[in-house]
């Protein structure tokens, strides 16, 4: 049976008859909080090599009582040596400080709390200072000491760009291409090539497109604020008037508006509703923007409670993962994922100057 033409077409090069390569596809990536993305960070600790192994348990008992490493738990106690000798474990005993020097069991391990019987001339040895987050810095981690690691699955597979199904890959596609299209109606009216496109993912529905309106009288008009602003207007709100650029537009309230499931509501100080009960603007929606927003509409998404934001390519000023990553501060009443590289090629080639 012939494969349907299409996605998994492969077109042949009539001069060589050799398959075409296939087009370099897309990747979603996640970009992830500071947390995430830092390299290991190192603290000095002292180990000492176990000379009777048969005193192991009750050395690993007596030593972990007196040093408890409440900030590394993810640190095992005991590793096979990398030493060459006659000795075949190492125990971890506690951390050193910055500028330690050499230090006796005696000075470490508080007699009687501890009876060092059985273990050898303690060392310096850098170990890792925090719980590894992804599977790439656990495997740095532990090339300094045995860690343990309780992997977040959702953000190994995001890492591995195999988070999304092929039929979400063709409807992300599908979203960020529209907002192609609103850069290049932008463009064709000699304004920045930025677009945009907000969609309620439970539905697929596309509640507003826009592109950049920015002009020296109108400043802040970026692709980001102007599609947060069509969104209200759609919920009878919002404040620009976007008239003049007819590529902007916004899905009326004919779909089921108001109450949506899991909607975060205003609540008054008293914690009542407010009398404007609707939710934050962008609550549960996606955002696809063909370059990276700067930081006035990366805050401007966080007041409006959007969900997820997929963007094309980077910005050199970007507040997404560039210069900022906004998204994933602990210290912001609002956290959203972020994935980039949503046809990058096509959206780097729209605004290449920015
Ligand atoms: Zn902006």
């Amino acid at each position: 049976m012939q494969a349907a033409p299409g996605l998994g077409e492969q077109r042949v090069d009539a001069s060589t008859g050799n398959p075409e390569p296939e087009p370099v596809p897309w990747q979603a990536l996640p970009v992830l909080s500071e947390q995430q993305c830092r390299d290991v960070e190192l603290v000095l600790a002292y180990a000492a090599p176990i000379l009777d192994k048969r005193q192991t348990s009750r050395l690993l008992k007596e030593v972990s009582a007196v040093h408890p490493l409440p900030a590394q738990p993810h640190l095992k106690r005991v590793r096979p040596s990398r030493r060459a000798g006659p000795h075949a474990l190492e125990m971890l005993l506690c951390l050193a400080e910055p500028a330690a020097g050499a230090r006796s069991l005696a000075e470490l391990l508080p007699q009687p709390s501890v009876d060092p019987r059985g273990l050898g001339q303690p060392f310096l040895v850098p170990v890792p200072a925090r719980p590894p987050l992804t599977r790439g810095q656990f495997e740095e981690a532990r090339a300094y000491w045995p860690t343990s690691f309780h992997e977040d699955r959702q953000v190994t597979r995001a890492l591995a760009g195999r988070l999304f199904s092929a039929q979400e890959r063709s409807a992300m596609q599908a979203h960020m291409e529209r907002a192609v299209w609103a850069a290049r109606q932008a463009a064709a009216r000699g304004l920045r090539a930025v677009g945009a496109v907000v969609v309620d993912p439970s539905s697929g529905r596309v509640l507003a497109t826009g592109h950049d309106c920015s002009s020296r009288a109108r400043p802040l008009l970026h692709a980001t604020m102007v599609c947060i602003d069509l969104v209200a207007q759609g919920q009878g709100r919002g404040a620009y008037d976007l008239r003049p650029f007819p590529a902007c537009s916004f899905a009326g309230a004919g779909a089921p508006q108001g109450v949506r499931v899991g909607s975060v509501r205003k609540l008054d100080e008293d914690g009542d509703v407010c009398a404007d009960s609707l939710p934050y603007v962008c609550t549960g929606y996606d955002l696809y923007v063909t370059r990276e927003p700067c930081a006035m509409c990366a805050m401007a998404l966080v007041h409006s409670r959007v969900q997820r934001v997929f963007y094309g390519a980077p910005s050199p000023d970007g507040a997404l993962g560039t210069r900022f990553r906004i998204h994933a501060r602990p210290d912001l009443n609002h956290r959203f994922q972020v994935f980039r590289g949503v046809l990058e090629a096509q959206c780097r080639r729209l605004d290449p100057g920015s």
